[in-house]
């Protein structure tokens, strides 16, 4: 598999900027908006954008189970941010009826970098990316209060985790489809090849 395909989630978010760094990074890249479309797709990217949202517009569509059962059957998805959000087991503290997608066995606590510290950029190194930090920009980003055995984190800022993976899972506080640097995608990208 050279050029895997993935899929961006295209229910909110940031789905443009996803498509273009995957494509920069070696995927074929393409929205995906019903479940018919998870069979065609080799890995998956849950964007960024408003966790409340992407979970109610996910149960909406029909979404919700075909995707935690994807995952369940070893789909390699990578959430960011919002997406992070959806990849949790358990969010510490959800609006009331927000689902997660799950698979990743953490606890995430949303908007935890601060309504004052909106948007902020950091230099973050992430284990499995070489060439330096890349630079993490964090919008109104979660972070991960804890994690259990089978997750292994990748990167912390200020002392809290920002970034994990279990198996074929991964998932960021922040943001690298929107710096141009895509070295994080194609770590992703990587993973979809080897679990292809
Ligand atoms: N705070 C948002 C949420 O809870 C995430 C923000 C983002 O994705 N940039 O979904």
């Amino acid at each position: 598999m050279t050029r895997p395909t993935i899929g961006v989630l295209a229910l909110q978010g940031d789905v443009r900027e996803h498509l273009a760094a995957l494509a920069a990074a070696g995927a074929a890249a393409g929205p995906v908006r019903r479940a018919e479309e998870l069979a065609g797709i080799d890995g998956l990217v849950v964007p960024g954008g408003e966790s409340t949202t992407i979970s109610k517009l996910a149960a909406l569509f029909g979404l919700t189970e075909p995707l935690r059962a994807a995952i369940r059957g070893g789909l390699p998805v990578y959430g960011t941010c919002a997406g992070l959000i959806m990849l949790a087991d358990k969010i510490l503290d959800p609006r009331s009826g927000q689902e997660t997608f799950g698979g990743i066995d953490m606890i995430v606590r949303r908007n935890a970098f601060g309504r004052q510290n909106e948007s902020f950029e950091a230099g973050v190194d992430v284990a499995g990316v070489e060439g330096g930090p890349v630079e993490g920009v964090f919008i109104r980003a979660p972070w991960v209060e804890s994690v259990g055995a089978q997750v292994r984190v990748l990167a912390e800022h200020r002392g809290h985790i920002v970034a994990v993976r279990q198996g074929n899972l991964l998932a960021t506080s922040f943001h690298p489809e929107l710096t141009g640097d895509h070295r994080v995608h194609e770590l992703f990208v990587s993973a979809v090849r080897a679990a292809g």
